[in-house]
């Protein structure tokens, strides 16, 4: 197995590092590398500069009119993007619907659907989890009972990211109750501008709105918006979380964040002399740097492997703990390295309608935010001790 990159690939990383330097607005570089939130046209405006250039679903195969990337091209991509400064794909449409869609879904559903994925005109959102179905996704309650042509659906949904932008969602819905939980769930698409859809927003201990809960009362969905087969949703779900599982290491932005940490514990003076040159504080990162460098390797054998089989395996749960570690581990040093300025918050780092003076250095406002919400990142797309599960059984065996 050759971990090096080949000529051909380190020729294409110059080309895309080149493209993000020319063609990512200032504006939304500036947010991503200091850690402020981005809005709807945010990632909308990113989403059609990369699709002008044929790059907007850098996943997609070439019948759907991805790029055909190799997966070592999909993370030299991700990890350009990251550097560079770009804003993650939202991935409800890139990355989850669309697999199914092209695996599982009628020629209509595709094509109704995937070209406006691609172009940045239909924003989706992911309707699986519910208040009892987390971890134990397979117990989901929310109901759809057909009656003539359509499905009538009652239920709730929650956590639903950014939903409040979403024209559409994909559910996890019950169809059959009689059966094993397994066995009776379906998959199906629904429009969000339905009769009888209220969304709520949860706001979360950084302030920022960015999670929803998602309630059906009696909502009309028409049978033809039913991905794949009735009661075999639970296979196509599998699917999907296969595909969210792949590329969450994260390394591109862990490598963005080791090299914010850095700048700003040079800043920072402490006894005289520059955090950076604390020993027990220099320890630490350089421990974080290490961690993420294996974690690296780690992921490059994973593609490997990938390459030669096509499915990402058990492996994705040792990168999605790492990383994930790893990135909180950071936030946490950032939030240790500026001490109390962490704190102040800036108007554009806070919730719509904080009026607040700004204090504190620029590139510290939004520390603390950031610290508070990455703790979701061993909690979303599986859990840590889910994946730890994973582990157990699958590589060792137990
Ligand atoms: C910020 C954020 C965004 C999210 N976005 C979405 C979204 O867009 N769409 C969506 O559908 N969902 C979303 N989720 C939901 C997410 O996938 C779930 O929170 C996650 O699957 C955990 O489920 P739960 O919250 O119900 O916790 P539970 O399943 O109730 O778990 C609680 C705790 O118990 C542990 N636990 C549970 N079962 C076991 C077990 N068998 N062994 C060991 N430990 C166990 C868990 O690891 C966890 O620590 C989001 C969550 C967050 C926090």
């Amino acid at each position: 197995m050759d971990l090096n990159f080949s000529n051909d690939e380190q020729a294409f990383r110059q080309l895309v590092r080149n493209f993000i330097v020319h063609n990512l607005p200032d504006d939304i570089r500036h947010k991503v590398t200091r850690g402020l939130s981005l809005g709807r046209d945010d990632y909308l405006r990113w989403q059609h500069i990369l699709h002008a250039q044929g790059w907007g679903a850098p996943s997609w195969p070439a019948a759907f009119g991805g790029p055909g990337w190799s997966a070592t091209q999909q993370y030299i991509f991700d990890e350009e993007s990251a550097a560079g400064g770009a804003p993650r794909a939202v991935p409800f449409g890139l990355k989850m619907v669309a697999p199914v869609l092209m695996q599982f879904g009628s020629p209509e559903q595709q094509q109704r659907h995937l070209p406006k994925i691609l172009a940045g005109e239909e924003w989706w959102c992911q309707g699986y989890s519910e208040p009892g179905a987390g971890s134990d996704l397979a117990s989901v309650k929310t109901r759809a009972i057909q009656d003539g042509d359509d499905y009538i659906v009652n239920g709730q949904k929650t956590w639903t990211t950014l939903g409040q932008y979403a024209q559409w969602i994909f559910c996890l819905v019950r169809t059959d109750t009689e059966v094993k939980p397994q066995r009776g769930i379906s998959f199906l698409l629904i429009d969000m501008a339905s009769p009888g859809i209220t969304v709520r927003p949860i706001i979360t201990m950084d302030g920022a709105h960015e999670v929803n809960e998602v309630w059906f009362d009696n909502v009309r969905v028409p049978v033809s918006n039913l991905v794949g087969t009735e009661n075999q949703g639970w296979t196509y779900a599998k699917f999907l979380l296969g595909h969210e599982r792949t590329n969450i290491a994260g390394i591109g932005i862990g490598k963005r964040e080791l090299a914010r940490l850095k700048r700003v514990a040079a800043q920072q003076i402490k006894h005289g002399k520059p955090l950076l040159q604390d020993p027990l504080f220099a320890a630490r990162i350089a421990q974080i740097e290490i961690d993420l460098m294996a974690l690296e390797i780690t992921n490059l054998r994973v593609l490997a492997a990938e390459a030669e089989r096509r499915t990402p395996g058990p492996e994705a749960s040792i990168l999605k703990i790492k990383g994930t570690e790893i990135q909180q581990a950071i936030t946490e040093l950032l939030v240790q390295a500026v001490g109390p300025y962490a704190l102040p918050l800036r108007r554009d780092a806070m919730a719509e309608g904080y009026d607040g003076e700004q204090v504190g250095p620029d590139d510290a406002t939004a520390l603390a935010a950031g610290y508070l919400n990455m703790r979701k990142l061993s909690i979303y797309g599986g859990s840590n001790e889910i994946q730890k599960n994973i582990i157990a059984q699958m590589i060792l065996g137990l």
